[in-house]
């Protein structure tokens, strides 16, 4: 990755933004760090101004248009320029259909559904003009195969998919591709605080026997970030451990 891009994470504070954030700027990328969580979010760009990475935090809440706006217009009156958006934040509040409470699936989509809507419009907009762009949803597995107890969250990271497929569609004239990467279980704090039980049984269903890593995720994302995979566009890369094939 040529030391000009300009890539713009959300969700930045811990877990796989983290670990893209840091992929990225590994990669030789600038960084703008986008998270909801100040001190988590300011942290992380004090250590990569640390090692020399020209890096920006912006605190903001993705689901708020107005945010939203906020950041992208600091983002390029920084650094005039967006080459790499990653739509990371993300929540979950789960509860079975029938006790699912309105509120509940509404913050969900909101976060993770019109969240990637709004930053994804924002930077659609630079990208087309730079006529240059990577746009990459973090979905997850469970957008491609449903699962017991979480609704609101199948729905927002099916309805990625759908996003990412029409913006590609739309997008790709102007060189700037759209692809989700669809994570399978990987440890985090999301993930930390579902019982022992559920573990054991998703571990069973892993072909390669193991739970991934925030850095596993990273790599998928430095991947389809590249210059090089710039022919790669409305595609869903399962980071899964053969979980779903
Ligand atoms: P995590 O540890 O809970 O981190 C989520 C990050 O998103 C936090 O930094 C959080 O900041 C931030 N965030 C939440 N809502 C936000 C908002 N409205 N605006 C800005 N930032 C916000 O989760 P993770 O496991 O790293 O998950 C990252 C992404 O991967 C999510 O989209 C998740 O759905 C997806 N994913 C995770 C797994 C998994 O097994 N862990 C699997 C598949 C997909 P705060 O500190 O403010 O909450």
């Amino acid at each position: 990755m040529p030391k000009d891009k300009v890539a713009l994470v959300t969700g930045v504070s811990r877990g796989i933004g983290r670990a893209v954030v840091l992929a990225l700027a590994a990669a030789g990328a600038r960084i703008v760090a986008v998270g909801r969580n100040r001190e988590g979010t300011e942290s992380l760009v004090e250590e990569l101004k640390a090692q020399g990475t020209e890096a920006l935090a912006i605190v903001a809440d993705v689901s708020q248009a107005d945010d939203v706006e906020r950041v992208f217009s600091e983002a390029t009156a920084a650094f005039g320029r967006i080459d790499i958006l990653v739509n990371n934040a993300g929540i979950n509040r789960d509860g079975l259909l029938l006790r699912m409470k309105e509120e509940d699936w509404d913050a969900v989509l909101d976060v993770n559904l019109k969240g990637a809507f709004l930053c994804t419009r924002a930077a659609a907009k630079i990208m087309s003009k730079q006529r240059y762009g990577r746009i990459i949803n973090i979905s997850s597995v469970v957008g491609q195969m449903g699962n017991a107890g979480q609704a609101n969250y199948c729905a927002s990271k099916a309805g990625l998919f759908g996003l990412t497929k029409s913006n590609a569609r739309e997008l790709a004239r102007r060189n700037v591709t759209v692809n989700a990467v669809a994570p399978g279980f990987i440890v985090t704090e999301m993930t930390d605080s579902l019982p022992e039980k559920v573990k054991e049984e998703l571990l069973g269903q892993i072909p390669m026997e193991r739970f991934g890593t925030a850095e596993d995720v990273a790599a998928a994302v430095a991947f389809l970030a590249a210059e090089q995979t710039g022919y790669i566009t409305g595609q869903i890369l399962g980071v899964n451990g053969g979980m779903y094939m």
